[in-house]
């Protein structure tokens, strides 16, 4: 929904005083989009913020693959003004290159390679021999032995292992194609020794740290001490573990465990895996992090068609929409807004998509966070009771005070039918929830009290059109206020009745 949308005084300010208890709830004008839209920023899209922005955009991707420094900066600063124009909250993920296995350079910049020729393959980023591959992997003779697979150019081509050489794999073409300079490179049978974060990684870290982006993407993570780590070196930023290594699947239950979000990173995991595992694994990934409490975006390929022509396949229609019926929070474009001919096309088309599949009795069946595990902690069994008696009531809105994001990522892990209105004083906390389904964060000073508390945040949602006179909301708070992880407080309440606690 736009920003001006959000504006917008509802049709509902006339719109009538307050009923008796008895009538049902008076139903708010205007349905809200609840998935959310990540979107790849480069070139054919910085200067493009506020419409994309105005068509549906809440995540800012910077991709830390391409790019320089001072490209990133600029970016940077015209999301915040985009962000600032448009008065509507944007996070800024920076999507770490991590370790990439990549291709060298050729002669002629590419090689076409036809079924069943021989190559040599070594180790390398510089210019290959005529006929030669090289491929930026330090013992990538000691890793790949005679039968392993070789994929090249993210996939496309296909070679056997078939012989050790010295200074040499040779491999046999199986599947043939063109390889251009610096293309990815997968070795699923062989154990590649890496580490990560890379130096590349921990300067970009510093980068991203200097920028002030929200969150961090963390390229081919396999094991939670490798996100340890990178915490330590990026403390208060989300971490969105990009699940596209087979190792990231064995180990997603300790994955799950240290990250704030995944990525769905279907591109390179496409590679990993065989295709057609793809959107089985999808649906797992997705049921597993909201049952673990973490949030969730699926990535790549989502409207490709779209980098080029004016409208989406179906099958890509029919893609995003799954997603959204699988449950992800966010869905992901990446060359479609960075280099694409439709950035604000495609966000729109997102934004059209989503709604239509959240309109259908399929989402209310979407995975979703349990009851039972909340026992002991105030602030999940608050959440879990506020879902339960939205749901049970039949309002359209939560309205939640936080300070950390915390409880307002719990009420969507919980999966109501309402919107969540996330109220927060610190503007970080604001941006870093725009990526959760259901949740429109909003910048809210604090007050002394919850009674004075509940009153501004009534008249606030009443003057931006999101609540009318005589609407049933829940509030959810924290007592005392101001203090982090205190959530305590369900109150149902109708927007106009004084009902103070004291
Ligand atoms: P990438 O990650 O675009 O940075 O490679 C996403 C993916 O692999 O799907
Ligand atoms: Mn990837």
């Amino acid at each position: 929904m736009t920003a001006a949308a959000h504006a917008a005084p509802a049709a509902a300010g006339r719109r009538r005083r307050l009923p008796p208890r008895f009538l049902p709830a008076p139903t708010v004008a205007e349905t809200p989009r609840y998935t959310k839209i990540v979107a790849t920023i480069g070139p054919a899209s910085e200067d493009h913020l506020p419409e994309m922005i105005d068509a549906g955009l809440s995540v800012a991707r910077l991709n830390f693959s391409h790019g320089t420094a001072e490209e990133h900066r600029r970016r940077m600063r015209k999301i915040r003004a985009a962000s600032a124009d448009r008065m509507t909250p944007v996070a800024v993920l920076a999507d770490l290159p991590g370790p990439k296995m990549r291709t060298g350079t050729f002669p002629e910049g590419s090689i076409q390679l036809g079924v069943g020729q021989e190559v040599r393959l070594r180790p390398g980023s510089h210019e290959a021999l005529p006929g030669e591959v090289n491929i930026n992997v330090d013992d990538l003779l000691e890793a790949v032995h005679p039968g392993h697979r070789i994929l090249l150019a993210d996939g496309q081509v296909l070679l056997e292992a078939t012989a050790v050489e010295a200074g040499a794999i040779v491999g046999t073409v199986v599947r043939a194609g063109p390889v251009g300079n610096r293309k990815g490179v997968h070795l699923p049978d062989s154990d590649v020794h890496y580490e990560l974060p890379t130096a590349e990684d921990c300067e970009l870290i510093q980068l991203a740290r200097e920028l002030g982006v929200d969150m961090l993407g963390i390229s081919f993570v396999g094991k939670s001490s490798e996100l340890e780590e990178i915490r330590g070196l990026a403390p208060g930023l989300q971490l969105v573990s990009k699940i596209e290594r087979k190792s990231a699947l064995h180990n997603l239950d300790e994955i799950l465990g240290a990250t704030d979000g995944v990525m769905v990173a279907r591109g390179d995991l496409g590679v990993e895996l065989d295709l057609e595992q793809l959107p089985l694994v999808q649906k797992e990934i997705l049921q597993r992090s909201v049952r673990a409490g973490v949030f969730t975006i699926t990535a790549t390929e989502m409207l490709e068609s779209m980098i080029e022509a004016g409208r989406p396949t179906r099958a890509e229609v029919t893609d995003v929409a799954n997603a959204v019926l699988d449950g992800t929070d966010a869905v992901m474009l990446s060359a479609e807004t960075a280099v694409g001919k439709h950035p604000i096309g495609a966000v729109s088309t997102m934004a059209k998509v989503a709604m239509a599949a959240e309109s259908s009795e399929i989402y209310q069946r979407r995975p979703r966070l349990a009851a039972g595990a909340e026992r002991g902690f105030f602030s999940r069994a608050t959440a879990m009771a506020a879902v339960h008696v939205a749901n049970a009531v039949g309002v359209d809105r939560i309205v939640c005070f936080s300070e950390t994001g915390n409880t307002v990522r719990l009420l969507s892990r919980f999966c109501p039918s309402a919107e969540i209105i996330a109220l927060s004083p610190r503007p970080d906390t604001v941006r870093k929830m725009s990526v959760l389904a259901h949740v429109r964060p909003i910048l809210f000073r604090r007050e002394e009290n919850l009674d004075a508390m509940i009153d501004t945040a009534a008249d606030l949602l009443q003057a931006r059109g999101i609540v009318a006179m005589g609407d049933r909301v829940v509030f959810v708070a924290g007592i005392p206020v101001g203090i982090a992880r205190s959530t305590n407080i369900l109150k149902l309440h109708r927007i106009g009745e004084d009902a103070r606690f004291t």
